[in-house]
Parts: structure tokens; sequence; C-alpha cells
């Protein structure tokens, strides 16, 4: 298949020790990342972690105070923006307001000396590829934010960029046009087999469109894995929480135990330092019951569709999400008095918030 074909030629990307200070402020503070073949990676965090700045570093449009970019093992660092090959699309559309659809895609390959029929027949092949064939004439305000974006993705990959850099590209659309334009990015993306760095702060979309997702924070990498490990083996409390919702719950270390909620559950690993700690648990692994003279009270519920988010809040004070199904989240009324309990092995132990 044509996509075994372009997979064996798609470029490798890598990052080593990417280093980026503003003045005072470090964007970047020793980056490593290596990307794979046709992968499809989300770079994920907080804002202000730097996610922006190695794309822009990738692109060109950025420069490392320290630090080396390669691409197919060739050190770019110094190569200027136009000379990459990089194909980039932003979250603000920046499509040429005066050019129609056909001729914002076409535009690169007019720079390029690409001969009139040629160009028009390509964009209008790539038009095609992102959905809209009957759209080429019109102009960017006569399409919607979703289309537009379309056309902007056409345009990136006009020139057959070695890799495609995405920057939020859905932020801007509403909910369900987001979800439609995710799968087709997907879709496209394997189809060219083209390698992809996509940059996002939402950690839902991170897990549902990439191959591996790396999670960054204050300019350095914290894990970088596929979207099931991360969420089920975080290497760390930072990508526990970041990734999924995790609540924290006081707890105490001894020997190869950890006692929580009147528990005592066992701990990999090493057998630590005996200590007052946090343990993270995720709602899906959290288990409620109706229970009269339990402490602990649902505090809120919020309906999901198949489960109910129940909020509970303990005689402490400390808020625990849990997820039940739908047919007993109705016994779990506001106020109610619950007992929460957890099971072994679906916890994780991290330092003491503040400690
Ligand atoms: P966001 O999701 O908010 O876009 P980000 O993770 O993409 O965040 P960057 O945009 O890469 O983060 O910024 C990283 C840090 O570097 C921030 O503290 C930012 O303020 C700073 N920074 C980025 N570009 C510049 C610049 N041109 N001048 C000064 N500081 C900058």
């Amino acid at each position: 298949t044509t996509q075994t074909a372009d997979r064996a030629t798609a470029a490798t990307v890598e990052f080593r020790s990417l280093r980026r200070e503003f003045g005072a402020t470090v964007a970047l503070d020793g980056l490593d990342l290596a990307v794979r073949p046709g992968e499809f990676l989300a770079l994920l965090g907080p804002s202000g972690c730097g996610k922006t700045t190695a794309l822009r570093m990738l692109a060109g449009f950025e420069h490392p105070t320290s630090g080396e970019v390669l691409v197919d093992g060739e050190d770019v660092t110094r190569v200027p923006a136009h000379r990459r090959d990089a194909g980039m699309v932003f979250q603000s559309y920046s499509l040429f307001p005066h050019l129609s659809a056909l001729d914002n895609v076409a535009f690169g390959l007019r720079m390029r000396k690409v001969r009139t029929a040629e160009r028009r027949s390509r964009a209008a092949e790539l038009l095609e590829l992102v959905g809209l064939a009957d759209k080429g004439e019109r102009y960017p305000h006569e399409l919607s934010g979703g289309q537009q974006q379309r056309v902007a993705l056409a345009r990136a990959l006009a020139l057959r960029p070695r890799v495609l850099l995405l920057d939020e590209p859905l932020s801007a659309l509403d909910a369900k046009v987001r979800l439609t334009l995710r799968e087709e990015i997907r879709r496209l993306q394997r189809e060219l087999g083209i390698t992809t760095l996509f940059v996002t702060h939402d950690q839902e979309e991170a897990l549902s469109i990439a191959d591996r997702v790396a999670v960054m924070r204050a300019g350095r990498l914290e894990q970088c894995a596929a979207p099931a490990e991360l969420y089920g083996r975080p290497a760390t409390a930072f990508v526990a929480e970041f990734v999924g919702t995790m609540s924290r719950i006081p707890g105490r270390l001894d020997g190869g135990t950890v006692e929580v909620l009147g528990q005592r559950l066992p701990v990999d690993g090493d057998v630590p330092a005996a200590r007052d700690v946090d343990v993270l648990v995720r709602p899906e692994a959290v288990l409620v019951r109706a229970d009269e003279d339990g402490t602990a009270r649902v505090a809120a519920t919020s309906f999901l569709g198949a489960a109910v988010r129940v909020m509970v809040r303990l005689g402490d004070g400390t808020e625990v999400k849990a997820d039940v199904p739908a047919h007993e989240g109705a016994a779990l009324g506001l106020g109610a008095g619950v007992r929460v309990s957890l099971p072994e092995r679906a916890v994780l132990v991290a330092e003491r918030r503040g400690e």
C-alpha cells in the first residue's frame, strides 16, 4: 500500500538537550525527545511548559540557546525555516484573506515556481483530500472555522513536507467540529504516513489522537509513552494528575503497605521509609456504596452518560471523585452518607503535597 511506501521514507525527529532562554525565563530546560518515522506524537503540558517553543524550533522560527534539532539524523539547528521542509498549522486559521481556498493551498507551490496548471491540479487534489473539493473558489470569510482549518491543513501538506507540525489546531473550534476534525486529521496522517507533532494542553485530545504522548513540565520532558501506558503507568505524580483526573487522599506509608481510608494496601517496589504521603487514585477505581453511618457524604454528582461522577467529601474535608455505573448512581443523592474503599493495586503513592 501507499501507506507502507510512505512510511518507509517518513522522517525521524530528534531534540537533543534543547535549551531556550528568553531573558530570565527558561522556556526549554534541556528537552530530549526522539520522534519515530511516521509517528503521530502529541506534546502535552500546561500553559507555558514550552510546547510551542519546541515546535517552533523544529519549524526553524525559533533558535535554541543550546542543544540540537535533528531531522533524519541531520543537524538542522542552523538551517533557516524556509529550507526545513516543515508544514505547519496554527490555532488561528491564518489563511490569506484575499485568496480563495484553492489559491491559499497553491500559494507555496507558486512561490516554488510550480507551473499554473500543475499547482491548480495539485491544490484541487489536496482540497479533495480534506473534504473540500467543492469549496475551492470560496474565500476564507465564506468558510466555517472547521473548513478554514481544513484549508490550512491542505496548505501545510501542499509542499509534501517531511514533518507536519500542528499547534493547537483544534482549540478555536467548537466541540463537535473539533471531534470530527480530530478524527480526520488522524485518518489523513495515517494515510500519508507523515511524521507529525501535535501540540495540545488538552489531555483527552492528546490521548485519543496520538501514537505516543510526550508530557512536558517546565521546559522538560516528564514522560513519553503510548496513551494506555501513560494512563496506566504514569512515571511521576505530575503525569498521574495531569493525565486523567486523580484524587489525592492522605495516607501513611509503612513497610510495604500504605494505610489509607482505614485500609492497608500493598505498595510495589522497594520498601521506602515510613512517612505521611498522598495516595493518588482515579475515579473509575474508587468504590462507593451507600452507608447511613458513613462519615463521608456525597457533595456533588454529575452525569457522564454511562456513569455518574460522584464527588465525595470525607470527614476530614478531603474530596474524592468516584465514577459509579449510572444505575447505582441513583442511590447516591446529594448529602447521602457513603463508605469509600479502594481496590488493591489501583493506587499510586506520591510525596505529601507541600512537604
Ligand atoms: P501555551 O500552551 O500557553 O502556548 P506553551 O507550553 O506552548 O504554552 P511556550 O509558548 O513554549 O509554552 O512558552 C514557554 C515559556 O517561554 C513561557 O513562559 C513563555 O512566556 C516564554 N516565551 C515564549 N516565547 C517567548 C518570547 N518570544 N519572548 C519571551 N518569552 C517567551
